[in-house]
């Protein structure tokens, strides 16, 4: 490798760097090369934080940061496409035409420490009213204005919406709210929501709540949420925590204030220019009105009439209700909508897109009707122990585990031996982990983060091994450590003898060919079913017969070499081997999976 070069490590010596990039499955080793110190000297600092490791360990992220701070360098994540989002395959915005936008907020916490009562107080005292008397109407989310500057709330307290919507690729929530009452402290679903919050890699701010009730120790409710790995800025940490009187409106503009500083480091930016996309917050049947679904807008402009695809529906906006039930012709950035004129109701957390062309909503959403799809797609999105060695994406193969154990030394026990677990390519991250048994909660968060649930000496009541079925989560249970981990590392390595046979994937259908002298032909297609990944196997297809089967040669979104393309998008195809491709064409495109 090229640090061994000498003249290199002398200017490396030099200007050690300011930045570590943080991708979960991080290890000390990585970090000590990116960091350009010795390994030893990491672990070392490592115990100076009280963490003992070996150089193989996986870093989570707060150690991760904190070992940063050690070395007075800054932590960045690395930043990753999500290719479920339709925005982000989309054209680049120009910097001039980006402006910022407002923040969404979440509030989570456990039950009973006041997120109801806060949103209540927020919206009654604060929301934007143009007109004498606006009264709110629910829509879902709801905006308020602060020093002339808007936020965004999600009107749905508690973390069962925010991580169904997250499994579903929407990642709507900039910066979660945490409450927690001051007289209980940190509890079950506390713990719950930070794990989520966490794991969306939101801000997350801390709001004490009820600090007017006797018993009230917002000392322990900062020591116990440390404990959890957030450190308030009081004690040298970055989350802050804001004090509050939910009830009695008290503490809520500081809670504003913390929530804009917070979101300007942030730099939300949108672009109003371009069409409108966005996320399914909420969607119904009204009686009177037909489908009606709140959309939450991401980028672009939302306009009455425009046409849209949302989920496997789609449709033309007929009017748009804004959070004080007021009709508006356009939406902004930031801003959540009522709108109606869908042809059918879309799920919460289902991407929402504008086309210009009625016609290519309609081709979306009929290709994404394809119910037989659909399913195989979701059967695909959650993961067990035995198809961890197929994953397709990237190099790195990447297990998610969540822990759950009778006491906490089994957790602690499982994550030291995890770390010594060393297998070239693949790598493990444990997403969550708690004392009890397995809860729905520990489901929602698997599905949301592809994790596999492992248990040490707890139960699965009925009720949540069902919704791990359904959701496709597997739950794995174990009375001795070392059982979880010969299985974990033999699913690492690959060794559960995998049997492969040729699934089909997606579909494309060519609209237009270029020929390129030394390229051959390139199909410009329209992915209208599942998705397209570069060297898979392709079936070119015309008039309903296979007539030539080759692999994927390049494929491309605009300019770039892309590693796959979904549904919905438009790429650029050369099949290895084979130029006589023709306007009309479906590309099948199947991979080798196991069985
Ligand atoms: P949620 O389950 O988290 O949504 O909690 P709620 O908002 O429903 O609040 C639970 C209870 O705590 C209600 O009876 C509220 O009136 C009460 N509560 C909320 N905020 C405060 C507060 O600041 N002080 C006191 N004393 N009670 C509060």
């Amino acid at each position: 490798m090229s640090k061994h070069v000498p003249n290199k490590k002398n200017q490396n010596k030099k200007s050690a760097p300011k930045e570590i990039t943080f991708k979960p499955g991080l290890t000390v080793a990585d970090f000590a090369e990116q960091a350009k110190k010795p390994v030893g000297d990491v672990i070392k600092k490592l115990m100076f934080l009280k963490v003992m490791a070996n150089k193989n360990q996986v870093l989570d992220r707060d150690n991760a940061e904190l070992l940063a701070m050690e070395y007075n360098m800054e932590l960045k994540d690395e930043v990753v496409t999500d290719v479920t989002r339709f925005d982000e395959m989309d054209e680049e915005d120009k910097p001039e035409d980006l402006v910022s936008r407002p923040p969404v907020v979440t509030i989570m916490g456990h039950v009973d420490h006041g997120k109801t009562t806060l949103l209540d107080t927020i919206r009654h005292s604060r929301v934007v009213s143009t007109e004498a008397g606006g009264i709110t109407q629910h829509i879902g989310a709801y905006q308020v204005e602060k020093n002339d500057k808007k936020i965004t709330f999600i009107d749905t307290p508690g973390h069962a919406a925010f991580t169904e919507m997250r499994a579903r690729g929407a990642r709507i929530t900039d910066i979660v709210i945490l409450v927690v009452a001051a007289d209980d402290g940190v509890m079950p679903q506390t713990r719950e929501a930070v794990d989520h919050a966490k794991a969306s890699k939101c801000d997350i701010i801390v709001a004490v709540n009820k600090m007017d009730v006797p018993g009230a120790n917002p000392d322990r409710v900062k020591q116990q949420l440390a404990d959890l790995g957030l450190l308030s800025e009081e004690w040298g940490g970055d989350i802050p925590f804001v004090h509050i009187l939910a009830l009695k409106n008290e503490g809520i503009d500081e809670l504003l204030e913390t929530i804009q500083v917070v979101a300007e480091l942030q730099e939300l930016k949108a672009n109003p220019k371009r069409l409108a996309s966005g996320s399914v917050i909420e969607a119904r049947l009204d009686k009177g009105r037909g489908p009606v679904a709140t959309i939450l807008v991401d980028n672009g402009t939302l306009r009455v009439q425009d046409f849209f695809a949302v989920g496997s529906t789609y449709g033309k906006v007929r009017a748009m209700n804004n959070d004080l039930g007021k009709q508006i012709k356009e939406a902004y950035p930031g801003q959540a909508v009522e709108i109606i004129g869908l042809d059918d109701v879309p799920q919460a957390g289902d991407p929402f897109k504008v086309f210009e062309d009625e016609k290519v909503v309609k081709d979306i959403a009929s290709e994404r009707q394809d119910r037989a799809f659909n399913k195989e797609h979701s059967q695909k999105e959650t993961m067990s122990l035995e198809d961890f060695f197929n994953q397709a994406t990237g190099d790195t193969k990447k297990m998610n585990l969540i822990i759950k154990a009778d006491v906490q030394g089994s957790i602690e026990a499982f994550r030291g031996s995890i770390g010594k677990i060393d297998v070239e390519g693949a790598e493990i991250e444990i997403v969550g982990s708690g004392v009890g048994a397995v809860t729905d909660g520990d489901i929602l968060l698997a599905e949301a983060s592809n994790a596999i649930i492992i248990g040490f000496g707890v139960g699965v009541p009925g009720s949540v091994r069902a919704l791990g079925k359904e959701k496709g989560v597997e739950i794995r249970t174990y009375r001795v450590i070392y059982e979880a981990l010969d299985d974990i590392e033999a699913a690492m390595k690959g060794m559960l003898d995998p049997v492969f046979e040729e699934q089909v994937i997606g579909e494309a259908q060519v609209r237009e060919t270029y020929s390129v002298s030394k390229v051959g032909t390139i199909a410009g297609c329209m992915v209208t079913n599942g998705i397209v990944k570069r060297n898979a196997i392709a079936k070119i297809v015309r008039n309903g017969k296979i007539i030539f089967e080759g692999k994927i040669g390049s494929l491309k979104r605009f300019k770039d070499d892309v590693k796959e393309v979904r549904q919905g998008f438009e790429c650029g195809i050369t099949i290895e081997n084979y130029n006589d491709i023709k306007e009309g064409d479906i590309i099948e495109v199947s991979t080798m999976k196991e069985v």
